[in-house]
């Protein structure tokens, strides 16, 4: 089977670059590994307001798979809390594995294949492109394969070497005293380096945490000679299930039972380097391209996919069949980075209880959680 673009990984990142380039003419496979496109999640699913213009350029939202959150309660380690709130601003919270189909099957309906249960294997070089292991040539490939991407390490690009391991519950039929508002718990012990969070999603209440406990990141040096992530079964995830017991009362968290579990990898080191060769770009997790602050990264994925898919469409439609790299602008976080370094710092539980109360707090929690409105 020949292609102009195949694409590894039908997340975000892969489905808006198959869209982005199918939509501007380029004939376009998508590999998914999972043999359905909402299976076994690595996300939370939030979606910051900023990224619901992106997806709807896919398509309008169903409105039956998302959920307006409109607030958010930050919790102090000692008890306090804080409400925040933006008129105008709310997150979406998603029936994450219905928006992962969703987005599978607006791919297909924007021309692309998506061949789901066929994961990038290693492939090789061909004079014009690239021949997978499943047989496929292509004249271009992209690394939409997350934050443990083998298209980087395949083809000798920056790997990522810093991450938080998150962990989630999902929970059926529980409820929440305050149902519209996302809670978010400081906690140097249990959430080193990020915080715990539980709301009301949709028909599902999740509770989660990440953080940067247990791990050794990868030395940049070690990163640039392609040293591998830890392996799904070496994740030092934090205990979730601890966590929610003791959360509960706070919140008002009551009944339900668990009914899934999501964890996964969060790239918070930057953008990768370099994130393009010949005839090959990496796009949303796989090239780096999550906050190091908030630790989200779906609206950045979408945004790096789409761009990338617009100019290796174009590329493509001038190729002379000599070297073509494709490296898009990304975002570099600089000051997200340093950010994240500070809270690295000064998170200590005693501090967060005495700040809570403060001002000057409520005012950087209002920057980050609001996006600076
Ligand atoms: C626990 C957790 C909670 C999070 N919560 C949020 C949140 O609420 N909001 C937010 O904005 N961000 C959140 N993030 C970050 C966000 O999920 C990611 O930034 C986003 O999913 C990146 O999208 P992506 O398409 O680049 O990669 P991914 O979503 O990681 O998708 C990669 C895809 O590639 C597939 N794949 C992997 N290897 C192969 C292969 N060899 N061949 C074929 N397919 C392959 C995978 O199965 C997967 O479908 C969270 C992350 C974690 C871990």
């Amino acid at each position: 089977m020949r292609h102009d673009i195949l694409i590894a990984g039908a997340s975000f990142a892969g489905i808006a670059c198959a869209v982005a380039a199918a939509r501007a003419g380029a004939q376009v496979a998508i590999l998914e590994r999972k043999r359905d496109a909402g299976e076994r999640l690595h996300t939370t699913g939030i979606i910051v307001k900023d990224a619901i213009e992106a997806i709807e350029a896919i398509a309008p939202i169903p409105p039956a798979i998302v959920r307006a959150v409109s607030g958010v309660r930050l919790h102090a380690p000692g008890g306090g809390s804080l409400a925040l709130d933006s008129p105008g601003y709310f997150f979406l919270a998603t029936d994450t594995p219905a928006m992962m189909r969703w987005l599978a099957d607006g791919a297909r309906e924007a021309g692309a294949e998506v061949a789901l249960g066929e994961a990038w294997a290693g492939g090789e070089r061909t004079p014009g492109g690239w021949r997978s292991a499943s047989r496929r040539e292509a004249r271009f490939l992209v690394g939409a394969d997350g934050p443990a991407s083998r298209v980087a390490r395949d083809c000798g690009l920056g790997v990522n070497a810093r991450f938080l391991f998150g962990a989630e519950l999902e929970i059926r039929g529980a409820t929440l005293a305050e149902p519209d508002r996302l809670h978010c718990f400081l906690d140097a012990k249990r959430a080193r380096g990020y915080l715990g969070w539980a709301f009301a999603g949709v028909g599902v209440v999740q509770v989660g945490l990440a953080s940067t406990l247990g791990q050794r990141p990868a030395r940049r040096d070690e990163a640039r000679a392609g040293v591998s992530p830890p392996r799904e079964r070496e994740w030092p995830l934090p205990d979730v299930d601890a966590f929610a017991k003791a959360m509960a009362p706070r919140i008002g968290l009551e009944g339900g039972t668990v009914s899934a579990r999501r964890a996964g990898l969060i790239p918070v080191g930057g953008p990768v380097h370099p994130r393009a060769g010949d005839r090959v770009t990496l796009v949303g997790d796989a090239a780096g391209l999550v906050s190091p602050l908030t630790a989200g990264g779906i609206h950045t994925a979408i945004a790096s996919g789409s761009r990338a898919g617009r100019a290796i469409a174009a590329a493509l439609a001038d190729d002379r069949g000599v070297r073509l790299v494709v490296d898009p602008p990304v975002p570099d976080f600089t000051a997200k980075r340093w950010l994240r370094r500070a809270y690295d710092l000064v998170q200590h539980d005693r501090l967060f209880d005495l700040a809570i109360g403060t001002g000057a707090f409520a005012a950087v929690a209002k920057r980050v959680f609001f996006h600076s409105r």
